[in-house]
């Protein structure tokens, strides 16, 4: 392995440096030189890497010179994945290109996104041919494919080299693109007729070839449980064989992996998948059965009894559904756990899941039995497992059956709870509009995804960093190590440092809490939030972000403070109101709003200047009760004797505080304040640790009247 040499691709970042030189706002920064010097090491080590870096650090030069100079030097792939498509457009389109520019020799990277934005040439032919359509959608399909083959000079429409949605002129309806865009388990591969045209196939070339391939985590997460389920590391999976990983916005991936190792179903897929096989349209029977009975020796005719098996699932689904409802009741949701009555659940819920199971095995049952015991009439009289390729429509059937029988096992799953300790599974309501045709999802996610994790990211690759602004508490890694899977890997060097923003928060930034406001758990709480998140946005003049950890909250404080905010000419903006894209463009783009959100807004608003000076934190971010996978892993610290509020709910509350907090300061020359509304920070023992978990900033911990002024002089 040709190891790095530190000194000269640090020297590239320091002043009058090769790559310092080519950035027009370059600012000197020691925790960036020293990000980058560790991340060598990473490189050299063959090491694992945890790396904090607060706001400003720049990271994405610290770890794109090492990543690029080792993938030229060593002719080894170095995949970099991100959480967001905007980090990985700025690395594949301004970051990478400027590196590049400084090195002497070519180097080659790839942009790949999820299999969703490309499309797939075989199904768009499918429904040019078969189209379960009305016009509109038809015509949406038809300027697709103008786009994909042959756009003519007259039209709006380029033809594209890639295939990728974000290249169409026009934004297609999501029923649309999900129709003719390409899926994983509908995939051909190198059997298919569109081989040669195929905008994956074509990407996956070039990614061969590739030195610095930019993913998402979802991507990554596809490849490597492809890889941990028995593809190998030697292969292409989803992305070439590589052993070099940077994991960028990395406080993500455990969600991002929750959601990959899960499996769900709801009434509302399963009548999808249905559909797919049978449906009808103006009278005519349509659906990849009649194509398949098509095949078939006209002595056969097995779709009556199939219709009717159609049905029979289609009545199991909605009677299973209506049950779950009516058990997740009004808190709309429901966990089994090993508290629950199983004498209840054999009663009353798992007889629907076994007949549910029972009439989708009928139907998967009775189509293998088609697919594999009789002929292609159109092909040379071979079975359908030697010529499924033959007709296209062979090999989705087959995807479809695969897809329900995976819902028999999750079933299956549920009925046997007790037994799957090592498995959480819940029902949640999902509402319809108007809260009129609700269903019900089924979900099971894996209680604990350290060993998942360390078997597939850590263990088989040599050099994996991990980057983000909230990884450490106090500048330790262990909570975060301990749930990734880092922890117990004994012969692996593991290497971790925290990297403090420039910017300047000791004067830039005020931090003020009140000292004389109700405890959340006591009495006029919800009515002093109501109160002082109106007069600390209007004393700011607007530009407010007020984060909340409950909708109900959010809503109560809006509804009090939309009126006299609107008039002093401030804007009130609600998530839930509008999509959140919509909601944070107009947050931007008038500097008097201010924006009521929860959840996902606490990471991700990237609002500089005058278009954030206030954040409002109306509580600490605890998870509330009921989150059942939150639930059940608190149970199971609980279990092995540990303390679940140290253990597990503190530090996330922790790192969503820091995610919280650091909305604010986006570039060295803002200014603003932080108001904590939750006297927890103050009060509480556990606060310090809130409290230290913070850049040192200018305070006003005083009461709420003192902080008012205290705001406005710091302020004006
Ligand atoms: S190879 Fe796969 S993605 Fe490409 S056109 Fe064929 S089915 Fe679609």
């Amino acid at each position: 392995m040709a190891k790095l040499n530190a000194e000269d691709i640090i020297a590239a970042l320091k002043e009058d440096g090769s790559v310092a030189n080519r950035l027009t706002s370059y600012e000197p920064r020691q925790s960036q030189l020293d990000l980058l010097a560790l991340i060598i090491r990473a490189f050299n080590e063959d090491a694992l890497c945890m790396a904090e870096a607060g706001t400003g650090v720049g990271k994405s030069f610290a770890y794109l010179l090492p990543a690029m100079h080792f993938a030229l030097a060593n002719k080894e792939k170095v995949v970099i994945s991100t959480a967001t498509i905007t980090l990985q457009q700025q690395l594949y389109e301004k970051d990478i290109p400027l590196v590049a520019s400084t090195m002497g020799e070519k180097i080659k990277a790839v942009l790949m996104k999820g299999r969703g934005n490309y499309l797939c040439l075989r199904r768009l032919d499918d429904v040019l041919h078969e189209p379960p359509l009305d016009e509109s959608e038809y015509n949406e399909v038809l300027k697709i494919n103008e786009w994909a083959h042959s756009a003519p000079l007259s039209s709006e429409t380029q033809k594209t080299n890639t295939g990728s949605k974000s290249e169409l002129s026009f934004l297609p309806s999501d029923f649309v693109w999900s129709s003719v865009c390409s899926e994983s388990d509908l995939c051909l591969g190198i059997h298919c007729p569109w081989k040669e045209q195929c905008f994956i196939l074509a990407l996956r070339k070039t990614a061969q070839s590739a030195d610095i391939i930019v993913v998402n985590h979802h991507l990554l997460f596809a490849d490597l449980a492809a890889r941990y389920q028995g593809a190998g590391y030697e292969n292409s999976v989803v992305l070439p064989p590589f052993n070099r990983l940077i994991i960028d916005e990395a406080h993500t991936i455990e969600n991002a992996a929750t959601s990959f190792f899960s499996a769900e179903f709801a009434r509302t897929g399963i009548f999808k998948q249905l559909s797919k096989l049978f449906h009808k349209r103006r009278g005519n029977n349509r659906g990849l059965l009649i194509r398949l009975i098509a095949l078939l020796p006209s002595s056969i005719d097995p779709l009556d009894e199939m219709v009717a098996a159609i049905e029979k699932i289609r009545t199991c689904a909605e009677e299973l559904d209506n049950c779950a409802l009516e058990i997740c009741g009004t808190d709309g949701l429901f966990r089994l756990s090993p508290a629950v009555d199983e004498s209840f659940l054999k009663k009353n819920l798992f007889p629907y899941f076994k007949a549910l199971n029972k009439e989708i095995k009928k139907l998967t049952g009775m189509i293998r039995d088609l697919t594999e015991n009789f002929e292609d009439k159109q092909t040379t009289k071979t079975p359908f497992t030697q010529t499924e390729f033959s007709d296209p429509c062979v090999w989705e059937i087959k995807t479809i059956v695969k897809r329900l029988e995976g819902i028999t096992e999750i079933c299956d799953v549920f009925c046997k709870y007790k037994k799957h300790e090592d498995d959480i599974l819940w029902m949640e309501k999902q509402k319809g509009s108007n809260n009129i045709n609700n269903w019900a999802v089924f979900t099971r996610t894996p209680l604990d995804l350290a060993p998942k994790l360390k078997d597939s990211i850590f263990a088989p690759n040599k050099t994996v960093v991990c980057v983000s602004a909230t990884l450490a508490l106090n500048d330790d890694f262990s909570f975060w190590a301990s749930n990734c899977g880092i922890e117990n890997l004994p012969n692996r060097k593991v290497l971790s440092g925290c990297f403090p923003s420039p910017f300047p928060y000791s004067s830039a930034v005020l931090l003020a809490t009140p000292t004389d406001a109700p405890l959340p758990d006591e009495n006029g709480y919800q009515d002093f939030v109501d109160k002082a998140a109106g007069s600390l946005s209007s004393v700011a003049g607007g530009s407010a972000l007020v984060l909340f950890t409950s909708y109900q909250s959010l809503t109560s404080a809006y509804l009090a403070a939309k009126s006299e905010l609107s008039s002093l000419g401030i804007r009130c903006l609600k998530q839930g109101e509008d999509d959140r894209t919509r909601l944070l463009q107009d947050f931007l783009s008038d500097t008097k709003s201010c924006l009521f959100a929860t959840d996902s807004f606490w990471e991700g608003v990237d609002a500089p200047g005058d278009t954030l000076r206030l954040v409002i934190i109306c509580r600490l971010p605890f998870r509330t009760p009921g989150d059942p996978v939150f639930e059940a892993r608190r149970e199971a610290v609980q279990k092995r004797g540990g303390n679940p509020f140290m253990e597990l709910s503190l530090p996330q509350a922790v790192m969503k505080f820091k995610q919280g907090f650091g909305r604010l300061m986006r570039r060295s020359a803002d200014r603003g304040v932080v108001a904590v509304l939750d006297g927890r920070l103050l009060k509480k023992t556990y606060g310090q640790l809130f409290l230290q978990s913070l850049p040192s900033t200018k305070t006003s911990f005083d009461s709420f009247n003192n902080n008012i002024n205290d705001i406005e002089n710091f302020l004006y």
